[in-house]
């Protein structure tokens, strides 16, 4: 038996943040069409391989596309609605109640970013040929920085190399956790283009097509016991002797990690805001179950029971830190600029990732046996957020970079 739930969110965006009517209404559109067309979905989601859902998400996109919310994140002169970080932060907040939500709306992970460096970095050829049919959603895209052999958690420890050969890059490595790699059409790809210069400007971001000899996608990475397909899904690459042209290099040589980090402040905001939404999935499931399940021949409900009050009151209440903490993030990078946010985006990467996974449990447990089954979204969220903790910086860097720079004020004093 599959479980539905209706939702039932009270907005607060009005209280917390001036919030234009303009992004009120985006936003109730968006709570609406979720509600209405993408949890329908789940069911199918959480049981067919996901490439059978292609053809009915497609259609999907096309009514967004004629609502006028298309890529709500990316440039109006890319054809996207131009949204400032606070606006699709609420935004991503909406969508990220359903897994579907993002991809359905062209936001996603990782073409959102790639979207960014390409808008920024690429030249006007690879616009065309890259950055234009990405955002009309005609191709899909990877970031493969991640080796299996190094610590992602410290990059600047990248094995693979980009050799000039000609006019040629030869690229050799072995990355793992390149999100969405089955199906995209192209990696940008992080390698070392010179390995003795200083440890910040060793290496590139060069575009290598999927289709390039030497590009091998070796697998999808069973996780959580899923391997997924196509958007859903994280692949191992291994470029062997891979030649793409040196026009393909994205940006100036040596600045990847330069790049990178110009894409992660932002990214970060987009990944937090994706979480509360889901957080205020799982807070709202936890509700309706604690108030319908009897658990007393006299008639009573979970809700009546001061454990699951608490985690109610709890999980309400650091949701709402969470989310101001969030907001006032990514209001800090509009006006401030992401470097002058690093505090801020720091803390905000562990501390939603961390209150998400506790809302998610708390969710789950009240749901018992059913919690642990895919009748509802749970257990889904409960499997593959977990790694929330461990991409895009996991928690512990996060805390001592934040530490750390907490710390030198006191020495400077
Ligand atoms: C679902 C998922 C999707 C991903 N998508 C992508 C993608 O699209 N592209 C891509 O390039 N990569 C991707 N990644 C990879 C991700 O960025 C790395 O897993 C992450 O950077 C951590 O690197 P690592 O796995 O090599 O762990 P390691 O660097 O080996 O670290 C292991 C653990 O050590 C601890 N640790 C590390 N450093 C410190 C420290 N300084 N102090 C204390 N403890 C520390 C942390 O607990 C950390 O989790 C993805 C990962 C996951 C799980």
């Amino acid at each position: 038996m599959i479980f539905y739930e209706t939702i039932n969110i009270k907005e607060e965006i009005t209280v917390d943040f001036k919030i234009s009517g303009r992004i009120e209404t985006i936003v109730g559109m968006i709570n609406e069409f979720v509600d209405k067309e993408l949890i329908p979905l789940e069911a199918q989601f959480l049981t067919k391989d996901f490439r059978e859902l292609l053809p009915i998400l497609k259609e999907k996109q096309k009514i967004v596309k004629k609502m006028e919310l298309w890529a709500p994140n990316f440039p109006v002169e890319c054809g996207g609605m131009g949204l400032s970080l606070l606006e699709h932060g609420l935004v991503s907040e909406a969508l990220g109640r359903s897994p579907l939500g993002h991809y359905v709306f062209w936001c996603q992970a990782p073409d959102a970013g790639n979207v960014e460096i390409l808008h920024e970095h690429g030249t006007k050829e690879q616009k065309e040929m890259y950055l234009n049919p990405l955002v009309k959603g005609d191709i899909r895209s990877c970031f493969a920085m991640t080796e299996v052999d190094m610590p992602g958690s410290n990059p600047v420890m990248l094995e693979t190399t980009a050799v000039k050969d000609g006019d040629d890059y030869v690229i050799n490595g072995h990355k793992w956790y390149t999100t969405a790699a089955d199906g995209a059409d192209f990696a940008i790809t992080m390698a070392v283009t010179d390995p003795d210069g200083p440890t910040y400007g060793k290496a590139s971001m060069i575009i290598v097509p999927a289709d390039t000899k030497g590009f091998n996608l070796v697998r999808n990475i069973p996780v959580m016991g899923h391997e997924g397909s196509d958007y859903f899904s994280h692949g191992e690459i291994i470029f062997e002797s891979c030649r793409v042209p040196q026009k393909n290099l994205l940006g100036k040589e040596g600045k990847g990690f330069v790049i990178a980090q110009d894409r992660l402040g932002p990214g970060r905001i987009h990944h937090c805001m994706r979480w509360l939404g889901i957080c205020r999935r799982a807070f709202e499931l936890m509700c309706r179950r604690a108030s319908e399940r009897v658990i007393s021949p006299s008639g009573q409900t979970l809700g009546t029971r001061q454990t699951i009050q608490n985690w109610i009151a709890e999980s309400a209440a650091e949701l709402k830190a969470a989310r101001l903490l969030t907001l006032n993030s990514a209001w800090q990078i509009d006006n401030n600029g992401a470097s002058k946010a690093r505090d801020s985006i720091s803390m905000i990467k562990f501390v939603v990732a961390n209150t998400m996974q506790k809302i998610v449990d708390r969710a789950l447990q009240v749901h018992g046996g059913l919690g642990m089954t895919d009748d509802t979204i749970l257990a889904y969220f409960f499997r593959h957020e977990r790694a929330a903790r461990i991409y895009d910086g996991a928690d512990e860097v996060h805390k001592t970079s934040l530490a750390k720079r907490i710390l030198k004020t006191y020495k400077e004093l």
